[in-house]
């Protein structure tokens, strides 16, 4: 655990009691704050008493005397309308930040400040998160790994030598995070996400880019460019004079690291630098993979690693469960776990990666179905088809792709791998991405990976 040292004696009202709530209050606590805390889920208050953290209906509190609201990231500060106790703290002229407002200042009080890599986008934030920290491992570094993704980052080991935070931010954190100033700001992506909690696209892309704008003195701003807000984002930071890699999957870049085909390219100047083979590493499969893949690169190389090393941290990365998680290989048949893929988009990704698709899809379906995916139907050899969705997606399917309605994961699982065993194809993949939520069979999309992956390795 961090201590949180910069509200000593001072009255701190905290709300939100899930994970990062409860390591936040202890956080607090350790560093002498007077912290008082709630939460409108009274089980979740009950959970904190258990713990002896001081709470108390924030309702009643006196504002006057209290110094800041700690807020939850799950809990709205603008959309749809502020919550409560922040309409409450700010009648009262008290700032509402979060827990990654409180690691700043805790890290620029230090001695040695610890780097700092915070990592934002729409997609590929935990994927590029994980495989930083793996960089940073085999680089020889004690990566704290934590924030959106992993454990709540005050839960984090405590400032030491050698160490290097590196940390998941949704927009919510950023937005609870006014100082935010890590050494390394990455900025992946930008598609219109969650704007129901940010209103519009316009004030979606200011809150990122603050986590890129706000780089230490010295630090490094790493931004991919293959949107138009990540673009214009981008731009507007090289006219301010800031040290800013950019990163792109789609075309060549002069400066920057860029994709040629299947290959990293570090350019300097129009001069490739360095080139890193990404064919083969099975966990960075897919176009989005080398753009978080590139990403980490820049930020591995500003936290100070050698491309070599670098390289070397890519081809032993394991990748992260039920984000095209290869399972195992029977013969020559792979089974890839892609339970994360809960939309049609997430799982386009996935069928743009393989050629021999046994593609097991369905659960509780999200708005247009499957017919986005239209253009990949010819690399699937047979759908096999689960939960609520079954009906509507073999409708989609129709005649161009042969399918049969499953029902259950495991119908499904030893269905497509006794097809794709006797398909006589040289490398067919059982494919579990289900462009579809989970909740119809499965408590969430973790629960149904693992079901998947349990089936999988009863295989014989
Ligand atoms: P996040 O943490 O932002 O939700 P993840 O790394 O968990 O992202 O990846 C979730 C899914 O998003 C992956 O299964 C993949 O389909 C897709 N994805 C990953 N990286 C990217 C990227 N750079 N661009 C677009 N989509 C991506």
């Amino acid at each position: 655990m961090i201590p949180v040292t910069t509200f000593k004696d001072r009255r701190v009202a905290l709300f939100g009691l899930g994970g990062s709530g409860l390591a936040t209050a202890r956080a607090l606590m350790a560093g002498g704050a007077d912290i008082i805390a709630w939460d409108d889920n009274i089980e979740a208050v009950e959970k904190a008493d258990d713990a002896d953290i001081p709470t108390g209906d924030l309702r009643s509190l006196e504002w006057g005397a209290v110094d800041a609201l700690v807020l939850a990231p799950g809990v709205p500060l603008t959309h749809p309308v502020p919550h409560w106790s922040v309409r409450m703290a700010k009648s009262a002229g008290v700032e509402v930040i979060g827990d990654i407002e409180l690691f700043c200042r805790e890290r620029r009080l230090a001695t040695r400040r610890p780097p700092m890599a915070a990592i934002t986008g729409t997609n590929g934030k935990s994927t590029t998160t994980a495989l930083l920290a793996h960089l940073m491992k085999v680089g020889g570094r004690d990566a704290q790994i934590g924030g959106n993704f992993g454990p709540a980052i005050l839960g984090l080991e405590p400032f030491k030598q050698g160490q290097v935070y590196v940390i998941e931010c949704s927009s919510y954190q950023i937005d609870l995070a006014p100082s935010l100033d890590p050494s390394v700001g990455v900025l992946l992506n930008l598609s219109p996400d969650h704007l129901d909690r940010h209103g519009d696209m316009e004030h979606y892309a200011a809150v990122k880019e603050r986590l890129v704008a706000q780089v230490e003195v010295g630090g490094t701003a790493v931004v991919g460019v293959d949107d138009p807000w990540c673009r214009a984002i981008a731009e507007r930071l090289i006219a301010a004079g800031g040290n800013v890699v950019r990163v792109s999957v789609r075309e060549a870049l002069h400066d920057g690291i860029w994709l040629d085909g299947e290959t990293l390219v570090v350019s300097e100047e129009g001069e490739r630098i360095y080139e890193l083979p990404l064919a083969g590493i099975g966990s960075l499969r897919g176009a989005h993979n080398a753009q978080n893949a590139a990403a980490a690169f820049a930020s591995a190389r500003a936290l100070g690693l050698a491309p070599e090393i670098i390289a070397a941290g890519m081809r032993s990365f394991p990748g992260l469960a039920h984000r095209m998680e290869q399972v195992r290989t029977i013969r020559n048949v792979l089974f890839v776990n892609d339970s994360k893929a809960t939309n049609a988009d997430a799982a386009e990704r996935a069928l743009t990666s393989f050629d021999d698709i046994f593609w097991i899809a369905g659960g509780k379906p999200k708005e247009g179905g499957i017919t986005p995916l239209k253009p990949w139907f010819p690399r699937i050899r047979k759908a096999y088809l689960i939960g609520v969705a079954a009906e509507d997606f073999a409708a989609t399917l129709g005649g161009e792709v042969p399918h049969e309605i499953s029902g259950t994961l495991e119908v499904a699982v030893a269905a497509a791998a006794r097809d794709a065993a006797a398909s006589g194809l040289a490398h067919p993949v059982v494919l579990l991405s289900p462009a579809c939520a989970s909740f119809d069979q499965f408590r969430n999309f973790e629960v149904r990976g693992d079901a998947f992956r349990t089936l999988v390795n009863a295989l014989r």
